[in-house]
């Protein structure tokens, strides 16, 4: 298969929706064998299905992205069928809203353990494993809220800085070990998902209002959709960003820039 990733293997976490799965379909599209890794069996089973009748390549692998040995045996899965891994995109991620003083421990602790444990986690096994295949691309799903704060979502925001400076550290480390490993973080801004409808419903009482307001936070005066970002991932994963690591792109909309 031709494409800017062509012959390249890819793990893509929480792709059985949102952005995850139009990474996931992307990455195929270009070329790649994708290994759709989530939780939910049945949507990722359907993103398989859909990649494989475009032509692409692609399996579905079980991974709850805060469980170390699921990490293993998921990299493992994808040396064994694919060869080896060189594309790792950290995309799971998870949000709950609350004020700092209502929030309980366990929920801060859920969305960090989701959020910041979870990419630790992929990075730890996904590096060893793109030594073996002689370098990689990992990219990192962080958010606009890893730039800036917002009101009733402090464990968010504080996972998705952590998720910013977690990237630049492993990329200095990879980058002068020689490894050939390239690490980045993306970071969107409203994207038309599901997580997003959550937040139409919560905070507008419903969808087609919440995303014209939330839209409005955008200079360019809209949300942004999944396939926006598939196509900063395609970018990075490919060898025509092979002299960028440490670095954070922002596809927001113009958000940050205000
Ligand atoms: P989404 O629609 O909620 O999809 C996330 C996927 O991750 C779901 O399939 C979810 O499964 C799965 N997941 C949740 N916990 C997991 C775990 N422990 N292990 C493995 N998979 C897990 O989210 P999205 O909107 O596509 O967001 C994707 C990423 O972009 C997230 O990191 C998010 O923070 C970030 N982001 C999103 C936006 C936005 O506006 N949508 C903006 C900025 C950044 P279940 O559905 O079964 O829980």
């Amino acid at each position: 298969m031709t494409g800017r990733v062509a012959g390249k293997t890819a793990l893509v976490s929480g792709a059985a929706t949102g952005i995850g799965q139009s990474i996931a379909a992307r990455l195929a599209a270009e070329g790649a064998q994708v290994a759709v890794a989530d939780i939910d069996e049945t949507r990722g089973a359907e993103v398989v299905k859909a990649i494989r009748e475009a032509d692409g390549d692609a399996l579905f692998v079980s991974l709850d992205v805060t469980e170390e040995t699921a990490w293993r045996a998921a990299i493992d899965v994808v040396e064994s069928e694919f060869g080896g891994l060189d594309i790792l995109v950290n995309n799971a991620g998870i949000a709950i809203v609350e004020s700092v003083d209502k929030m309980s421990f366990e929920d801060w602790r859920a969305v960090m353990a989701v959020n910041i444990d979870g990419v630790f986690l992929g990075t730890k096994h996904a590096v060893p494993a793109m030594r073996r295949a002689g370098g990689g691309s990992i990219i990192n799903i962080s958010s606009i809220l890893g730039l800036t704060g917002l009101e009733k979502l402090s464990a968010y925001c504080a996972s998705k800085g952590a998720v910013r400076l977690f990237t630049k550290a492993v990329a200095l480390e990879c980058g002068r070990d020689g490894s050939g490993i390239r690490v980045n973080s993306i970071h969107p801004g409203y994207i038309h998902t599901a997580m997003m409808e959550d937040t139409c419903r919560r905070d507008y009482g419903d969808i087609a209002k919440g995303l014209a307001e939330l839209g409005k936070l955008h200079p360019i005066g809209r949300v942004g959709e999944p396939e926006e970002i598939a196509a900063g991932v395609l970018y990075l994963a490919s060898d025509e960003s092979k002299f960028i690591t440490g670095s954070e792109l922002a596809i927001d909309g113009g958000y940050t820039a205000v």
